[in-house]
């Protein structure tokens, strides 16, 4: 039995879901009409499966949601309150964003951007990347962000793939208190690209770089733009963007997403989980590239008018309190991260978070992994004091936004650690078998989604037919996110972890969250990641790579059998390790998720494959070296 905390925030509406599900067509298209449009639609929805169309007919213009409506009401309020690594900062009201945008959307323009063109952000967390967006969206240029932390191989890759014929830059930015060239990756990534006509390159940190004929510096064209441009009226369908996914279980996808359907569900979703109200402080951890930076730090919070926090750097830098400190700075009220930061920040220790004052907080969300109950109570009463709700919210880069959680600016509902609780209004999220009929509750399964909703993508850029393997050809007519999950007997959904990672053993499927949960409750460890190895008897058995917490000094023959029997006791023998591997990091992708798929090559001796998306190389090469030394010791022993 899992435990329930009933706290809420004293919301008390059920129509919305009431509405939903009488019919999520006419549902969708009430909730549209609390954005501004140019002109009405003529059709909610047009699905011709896959390809759903939202609001076919209607005008309207995302930058224009952003900003133009606030212009009487809220110019003078702070958009976003950026906080650069080395402590500068900014405050830029909802006037100036305004002002920013529209002069950078004709610089865009100057440059010959029309729209439907593609342009490449490659920026450090400034404001400018956010200004940068709003400035494509105003035109209908397609933007394509990629995280600044990617290579040049995987920059001229999605550049190429976009078709790109601008890309905006810095001269560099700050990450750990280092100055990462931005340029030069850039110049080595587009070298021989000749479509790209212009770089614009922001002047950040005024390190030296060189500038070729293609190079305009950012300041100089913005300087000479006029401060108008009205915003164009696109058709809701036209493309709003195209973001890359994590890269988690393979290569990248091109997700593409359009406008006026995408901005009805982020419109939605930011009022009912978040409760957003005028005199909150919002801050989402999540860099700008990735879908959470693009939904819920560029586009939702300022739809509703909202202040929020924009951070620059690394969460830990110059030491591990900076992510408390912010949050007392600024006084936040909706704090927004990743169950992968809550476990670095536990594992500093609980002196750090005590030492500050965050008593502004008022509501706490997740978002990226499966958050482990154990993370989830430490946030609860570490973080929040007990008195702020937990929303784990599960979504994907493809769903555009939420598609389960807790959603306490309507009602409240109990809340279970570790579980999303229910699906948001006008979706219908089941959990299904092989054949995708319905699994009984408490039974494990896959996730599946059997109605469009206004977010969903309009495809993968420039390959619908990966867009139908890729997510429609498991089941007819119904999404398959490749997800594994249940649903309890109160129909609270549980993630389980990725489809692809399910641990076989002797017959039983086991999601690697539930046994990465359990190990993480031992005191002493900090993560764990679980994965299935091919044996001749029982067809896979489970490896365990396992971090400690700092300071810890236990015995690693201790560990492993306590760890052992705490599976044992809390799941049952079928699920315990052939081996713990202790390590000090975990393979992630450079969003910070653990890349199971990588331990599973290394146990199984299989070659590692595409690695675009791998944040720190030596991760993988220590895994391969403790795990090699206790494949030859094991040898060793059994001689
Ligand atoms: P790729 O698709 O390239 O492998 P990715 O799936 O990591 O990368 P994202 O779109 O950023 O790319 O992540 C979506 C996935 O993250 C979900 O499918 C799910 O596996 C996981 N996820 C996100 N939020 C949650 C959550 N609250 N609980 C459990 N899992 C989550
Ligand atoms: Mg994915």
């Amino acid at each position: 039995m899992s435990e329930i905390y009933e706290i809420g925030l004293g919301n008390n509406d059920d129509s919305i879901r009431k509405k939903a599900d009488s019919d999520f067509v006419s549902f969708w298209d009430e909730q549209a009409k609390n954005l501004a449009w140019f002109s009405p639609w003529e059709k909610t929805l047009d699905w011709r499966p896959p390809f759903a169309r939202w609001f076919v007919g209607g005008t309207i213009n995302a930058s224009y949601n952003a900003l133009d409506i606030h212009q009487n009401t809220k110019s003078q309020k702070s958009a976003i309150l950026w906080e650069g690594e080395n402590g500068d900062s900014r405050n830029l009201t909802y006037g100036e964003m305004f002002s920013e945008v529209q002069k950078f959307a004709n610089v865009l323009k100057s440059l010959g951007v029309q729209k439907g063109d593609r342009v490449t952000l490659y920026l450090p967390m400034v404001p400018e990347l956010p200004i940068a967006m709003l400035a494509c969206a105003r035109i209908g240029a397609i933007h394509n962000v990629i995280f600044s932390g990617f290579s040049a191989t995987s920059i001229r890759d999605r550049v190429s793939d976009s078709h790109s014929k601008v890309v905006v830059t810095a001269d560099g930015g700050y990450r750990r208190g280092k100055v990462v060239p931005l340029k030069d990756v850039i110049d080595e990534a587009i070298s021989d690209l000749d479509f790209v006509e212009h770089v614009v390159v922001l002047e950040r940190t005024g390190n030296k770089i060189s500038m070729s004929s293609k190079d305009k510096p950012w300041s100089g064209l913005v300087n000479d733009a006029s401060e108008t441009c009205a915003a164009e009226k696109l058709f809701s369908d036209h493309p709003l963007y195209i973001l890359y996914t994590s890269g988690t279980t393979g290569k990248p996808k091109g997700v593409l997403h359009g406008t006026g359907g995408y901005l009805t569900h982020l419109h939605s979703t930011f009022k009912w989980a978040f409760d957003i109200k005028d005199s909150d402080i919002f801050f989402c951890t999540a860099d700008i590239g990735w879908v959470a930076g693009h939904s819920y730090v560029a586009y939702a919070p300022l739809l509703h008018g909202a202040t929020q926090v924009m951070y620059e750097g690394a969460p830990d830098f110059p030491d591990t309190s900076r992510m408390w400190d912010i949050l007392q700075k600024y006084k936040v009220t909706i704090f927004y991260t990743t169950p992968t930061a809550l476990r670095m920040f536990m594992k500093f220790g609980d002196d750090i978070p005590n030492s500050f004052d965050l008593s502004s907080l008022r509501l706490l969300g997740t978002v990226g992994e499966p958050i482990n109950p154990e993370v989830w109570k430490w946030y609860y009463k570490t973080i929040g004091k007990e008195k702020c709700p937990i929303i784990d919210t599960w979504w994907q880069t493809e769903t555009g936004g939420m598609l389960i959680s807790p959603l306490l600016g309507l009602n409240t509902i109990p809340l279970k650690p570790g579980s999303g609780t229910l699906p948001i209004p006008g979706v219908n999220i089941d959990v299904a078998d092989e054949h995708g009929d319905n699994v009984p509750a408490n039974t494990k399964g896959y996730l599946v989604i059997r109605n469009p909703w206004p977010g969903m993508l309009l495809t993968l850029w420039g390959d619908d037919e990966k867009y139908k393997t890729a997510y429609w050809s498991k089941y007819e007519n119904c999404y398959y996110p490749g997800d594994y999950a249940l649903k309890d007997d109160d129909d609270y959904i549980w993630l389980l972890g990725r489809a692809d990672d399910v641990l076989k053993v002797a017959g039983h499927r086991i999601g690697t969250a539930e046994l990465e949960s359990c190990m993480v409750s031992h005191p002493d460890v900090a993560e764990s990641a679980a994965c299935g190895i091919p044996d001749d008897v029982k067809g896979e058995v489970i490896i365990a790579f396992v971090v400690l917490k700092q300071g810890v000094l236990t015995d690693s023959s201790v560990l492993e059998k306590e760890l052992s029997n705490k599976i044992r006791t809390d799941i049952g023998a079928i699920a315990t390790p052939k081996q713990v591997c202790f390590v000090s990091k975990l393979p992630k992708t450079r969003s910070g998720k653990i890349m199971r798929r990588l331990l599973k090559a290394i146990g199984s001796d299989e070659k590692i494959g595409d690695v675009s998306a791998l944040e720190d190389g030596a991760s993988v090469t220590e895994v391969q070296q403790v795990y090699g030394e206790l494949q030859k010791s094991i040898r060793e022993n059994s001689k």
